[in-house]
């Protein structure tokens, strides 16, 4: 049995990997989802069949619960991806803190010579990120989800830092202290505290962060559920739990650095510069103008062009504008015009949400092209078609010092020669500021809904717009 058992682990491990390597691609991602989810079955199956194993029933109401539950969370729409992702992190974070609080006093009651400072270690560094993960997780997905009683903005206070310190300091203090003395009389009593101050240090943590460092720190989050597992997997003596453990928070390390790339900012500025600070527009007195422009005008403007790049970001995936938008590539490769699409590393609301919308509506793949590769050619662009994005096209990010997204690498559009932009109101993006591209001279707007403008453009250019 422990041969067929560590057999059967190393595959899962390696499924693990080829699924993270198969994910890289859009065209691999599908084997790398079977694999994963190979790669899980296998895992569970193998830990089931083991002799050790008798409450079968339990087994078979866990996986009913988190069937009952995780069918419906994977329903959600792809705009709600980001939130459902921070909620899976917030269950991994619970299962591993309640292991981590189960195998404590169930040994320290009944086996307390397995109550090693080697074990109470892993368990102790399990509790701490499993519980903050918990609470920190659930409060991302509340923010992401923008539930009314939770501030959206960052919660700031003097000293906010040191708190935060201090009270992460003690709940080490006190893990040490049980990692020293685990059998001592008092361990029980002092658990429960190291608990709550992680709950409590999980909602401290995200407190302060808002705005667009959300998916960062849900990438962050990620990787501490990841490192909760690994120190699972060293309580229960569990090799599969380490490996993925050590998957999971790689990734979500590495994705975290890559995003924090994307916005130009450091991990401590993420974690601790209480980023999207509300900031007040100041009242100038004097109303800013916008051109706006009608789909006939707009089509006319993209027919004469040589070269259009399509720069899309949330509002087409709100829209669900994505198919539209394959039509309207149609119509104009149809007319020779050389058409492309600007990806920005975090458009939308989850990493590679452009990605995935636009491979759904069979847009061919080198047809995209990243941010840093069309920056150099956009002031050569006839037309840059903005489709519901906002911050990613803000030259504010270059020119305001003090704004939320100061420093964040932008799509040039503002450099290309004329620009069409495509949103139903004048609402400000997810960073909540204005954007001065929309009052440019060069820029027209199409107000309206991403899917119904686009139609409309794709009406016009096929010669369909009196027929409807
Ligand atoms: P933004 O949220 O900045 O802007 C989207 C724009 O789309 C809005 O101004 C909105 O204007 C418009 N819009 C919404 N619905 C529609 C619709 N049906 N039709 C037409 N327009 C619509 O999106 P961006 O993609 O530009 O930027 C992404 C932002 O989200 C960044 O700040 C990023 O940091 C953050 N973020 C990114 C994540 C990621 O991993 N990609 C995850 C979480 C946050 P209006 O209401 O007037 O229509």
């Amino acid at each position: 049995m422990y041969g067929l058992t560590e057999g059967a682990y190393i595959v899962a491990t390696s499924l693990f990997i080829f699924a993270l390597h198969w994910m890289n691609a859009p065209q691999t991602a599908r084997r790398g989802v079977y694999a994963g989810v190979a790669g899980t079955a296998l895992a569970i199956g193998v830990t089931w069949i083991q002799p050790g194993i008798v409450h079968h029933w339990w087994i078979i109401g866990a996986i009913v619960a988190g069937a009952i539950v995780g069918i419906p969370l994977a329903m959600v729409p792809l705009t709600a991806v980001p939130q459902r992702t921070a909620l899976s992190h917030c269950f991994g974070g619970l299962a591993a803190g309640l292991v981590g609080t189960a195998e404590f006093y169930l040994w320290f009651f009944h086996e307390p010579h397995r109550l090693t400072t080697f074990h109470v270690s892993a368990i102790v560094c399990e509790i701490i990120l499993g519980y903050l993960t918990f609470t920190g997780s659930l409060l991302a997905a509340g923010k992401l989800q923008e539930i009314k009683w939770i501030p959206q903005r960052p919660v700031t206070y003097a000293g906010q830092n040191l708190v935060n310190f201090v009270l992460l300091g003690t709940a080490v203090a006190l893990a040490v202290a049980i990692a020293i003395h685990p059998t001592a009389a008092w361990a029980p009593y002092v658990f429960p505290v190291i608990i709550v101050l992680s709950l409590l240090f999980g909602i401290l943590l995200i407190i302060p962060i808002g705005g667009a460092d959300m998916p960062t720190v849900i990438a962050i989050l990620n990787s501490y559920a990841g490192l909760a597992a690994v120190a699972m997997g060293f309580a229960l003596d569990n090799k599969l739990l380490v490996t993925a453990g050590a998957l999971d928070g790689s990734s979500g390390l590495i994705l975290a650095i890559i995003m924090c790339k994307a916005m130009n900012r450091s991990f401590t500025n993420v974690l601790f510069g209480a980023f999207g600070q509300a900031k007040q527009a100041t009242a100038s007195g004097e109303e800013k103008v916008y051109k706006a422009e009608t789909p006939e005008g707009a089509a006319q403007v993209l027919e004469q062009a040589e070269s259009v790049v399509i720069i899309p970001g949330y509002g087409m995936a709100v829209a669900q504008a994505q198919h539209k938008v394959r039509e309207l590539y149609d119509q104009l490769k149809k007319r020779g015009v050389s058409v492309r699409f600007a990806i920005h590393p975090v458009a939308g609301r989850m990493p590679g949400h452009m990605n995935v919308l636009l491979a759904e509506a069979d847009i061919p793949y080198d047809a995209l092209v990243e941010m840093e590769e069309i920056n150099p050619d956009m002031p050569q662009v006839d037309v840059a078609l903005v489709v519901g994005a906002n911050d990613v096209v803000n030259p504010a990010a270059r020119t305001d010092p003090g704004g939320p997204i100061y420093g964040m690498p932008i799509i040039d559009a503002d450099k290309a020669r004329t620009v069409l932009a495509i949103k139903r109101s004048k609402n400000p993006g997810f960073a909540g500021i204005d954007n001065e591209l929309y009052f440019s001279d060069r820029t027209w707007m199409l107000f309206g809904d991403a899917k119904g403008v686009i139609g409309d453009l794709v009406k016009q250019l096929s010669g369909d717009s009196a027929g409807g």
